[in-house]
């Protein structure tokens, strides 16, 4: 199975690349973030604050959390059969997912799911740790990145189109608390994989993003088949 790790800080264009770069190989899309957002959500459904670990680990022991993939790309998420595709990106819940994914048994549970789907799919997962700890030997990998400002930009305009009333403000202090936790905790920290390619996506157009990484692969490919090639004709000598 193939494996495309795209991982980097909140807002970096990893989601919409990652969906794009997905379709346009016919790979499943799999967005870690949202498995650890599913689990915030139900966290806060049970009134579970995540200094209670052994409440935690009995309701991760019974939570069903199920992914399907959409015809256009992304994913539709599921919590004990209720759809919470919406809800998962709420601002209450993005404001304490990384208190709950920063948790190691949070983190335990959700890798495992992701090796498995990795095992059975080529996919491209996008996250926080998928080239450093998830796959660890993907075949490609790379670690998007942008401005701050510019992040906070997107995630305005999205907030905007979805009918909220958002502040730049509050938007720029949010990401920078979160891209803080997700860096500084000790599980599993945000950090670009020695072997990932970096991204700058700040002045990238998202055809352009998209463009890029389809092209790395594409050479990538061929330097893998080309490898492949001189070794057989060495071995068959
Ligand atoms: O990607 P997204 O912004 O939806 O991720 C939400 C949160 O989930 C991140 O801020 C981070 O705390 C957590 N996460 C993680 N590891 C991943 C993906 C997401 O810890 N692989």
């Amino acid at each position: 199975m193939i494996v495309i790790a795209i991982d980097g800080p909140a807002a970096s264009g990893k989601s919409t690349t990652a969906r794009l770069v997905a379709q346009e190989m016919g790979f499943l899309h799999l967005d870690t973030g949202a498995m650890y957002r599913a689990v915030t959500l139900a966290c806060m459904q049970a009134g579970l604050p995540p200094e209670e670990s052994a409440r935690l680990a009995k309701l991760l022991a019974t939570l069903e959390i199920q992914f399907q993939p959409e015809a256009e790309g992304g994913q539709s998420v599921r919590l004990n059969g209720s759809l919470v595709t919406e809800d998962i990106r709420r601002p209450d819940v993005t404001r304490q997912v990384s208190a709950y994914s920063a948790l190691p048994g949070v983190r335990e549970s959700m890798v495992k799911l992701q090796r498995q789907i990795g095992q059975e799919h080529d996919v491209v997962c996008e996250g926080r740790d998928i080239g450093t700890q998830v796959f660890p030997d993907a075949q490609f990998k790379f670690y998007l990145v942008a401005d701050l400002k510019v992040r906070a930009q997107r995630r305005f305009e999205e907030q905007l189109r979805k009918g909220l009333k958002p502040s730049i403000e509050t938007i720029i202090a949010e990401l920078e608390k979160r891209d803080r936790e997700d860096t500084l905790r000790e599980h599993s920290p945000l950090k670009q994989a020695d072997d990932a390619m970096a991204v700058d996506t700040t002045t990238l157009t998202i055809p352009a993003q998209v463009e890029f990484v389809l092209s790395k692969i594409q050479a990538g490919r061929k330097k893998v088949d080309q490898t492949h090639r001189t070794k057989e004709t060495w071995t068959s000598q």
